[in-house]
């Protein structure tokens, strides 16, 4: 299915896939806008572009991680191409998948495709490549849930629950399915929101780490709080215990870098990124203190 076709077309020419068909999805126009719901919450169109989100005033005051998230995707052309639903369902990367085919075929292929061994994780059986999306950190901070449509009807999901974490079948989407919708609910609405990003070039570059933060505060403490990291994991991943540690709390650089601590302890980064492993963990644990003392800022 083709949407903006920004990583799609690019990963069709290094023959990563190679279908017979492309169902090119850009005529569907009810699928595109930014649509507040009468209890609060919002629905926005899969094929909505980046760039609508990220310049919507209605978004950037209900719920700013996503515009935020939003304005750090690729480059000013991709995010007035690329979709939304797009990067919901982009496509795990690693170094050795993202390549032409000459260059896989001279290393013998992966599981990831064509192959049967990870050179990532030699000996194991699991695809360990890295999810690289930057709004989904911040849509799973947000509560989101998505809409997913086929032939059959339609179905609701919560997005925490579209994501396998499995790297070379990354996505619980069959092939017959389309996402349709993403649903922001009014409970989500009104958080402060901070996502930080790691990447090599400022000006374009999917992220090599990214870490997203929500929180509400009541009388100086924390009522409610999420934070959600990416790139360094074969899913974007809401931080457990995050909730709880906050809670109630005020806030100070020990309780950020607390829980700075609890995100660098789920994430497993690997060689698949042009950065360290050690180096993308560490900066999952920075970009996570930073963010928590950004969002209780006054
Ligand atoms: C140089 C470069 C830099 C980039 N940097 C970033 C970055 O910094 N951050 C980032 O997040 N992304 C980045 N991207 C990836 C991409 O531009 C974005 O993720 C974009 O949002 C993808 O949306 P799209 O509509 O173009 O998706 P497409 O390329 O059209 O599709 C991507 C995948 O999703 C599937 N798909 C699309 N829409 C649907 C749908 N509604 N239902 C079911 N399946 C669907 C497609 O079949 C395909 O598998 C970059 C790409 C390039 C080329
Ligand atoms: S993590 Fe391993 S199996 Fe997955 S794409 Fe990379 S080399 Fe291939």
């Amino acid at each position: 299915m083709l949407a903006g076709g920004t990583d799609l077309i690019p990963s069709m020419r290094q023959k990563l896939f190679e279908p017979q068909y492309v169902l090119d999805l850009r005529g569907i126009s009810n699928l595109r806008g930014i649509n507040p719901q009468a209890d609060g919450g919002v629905e926005i169109g899969a094929l909505t572009t980046i760039r609508t989100i990220e310049r919507s005033d209605f978004l950037r005051q209900r719920y700013p991680v996503l515009t935020e998230a939003a304005s750090t995707v690729a480059s000013p052309v991709l995010r007035n191409m690329g979709t939304i639903g797009g990067n919901i369902c982009l496509d795990t990367r690693c170094l050795w998948y993202n390549q032409s085919l000459t260059w896989r075929k001279g290393c013998g292929f992966c599981i990831k495709k064509d192959g049967d061994l990870c050179h990532v994780a030699p000996g194991g059986t699991k695809c360990w490549a890295a999810f690289s999306g930057d709004t989904p950190p911040a849509l799973l901070c947000l509560n989101a849930e998505i809409e997913i449509a086929s032939a059959d009807g339609t179905r609701c999901i919560p997005l925490v629950d579209f994501y396998t974490g499995l790297g070379d079948n990354y996505r619980a989407l069959q092939p017959h399915e389309l996402v349709t919708r993403i649903l922001l609910p009014a409970s989500s609405a009104g958080y402060r929101g901070v996502y930080r990003k790691l990447r090599v070039r400022g000006s374009i570059d999917y992220p090599l780490a990214g870490v997203a933060v929500v929180m509400k505060r009541s009388n100086g403490h924390v009522a409610d709080a999420r934070v959600g990291i990416t790139a360094v994991n074969p899913a974007p991943l809401l931080v457990k215990g995050a909730t709880a540690l906050l809670a109630g709390k005020a806030i100070d650089e020990a309780m950020a870098e607390a829980v700075g601590d609890l995100a660098a302890r789920i994430s497993k980064p690997l060689t698949t990124s042009a950065l360290t492993p050690e180096y993308r963990r560490e900066m999952i644990r920075v970009f996570t203190k930073r963010a928590i003392l950004a969002a209780a800022a006054n």
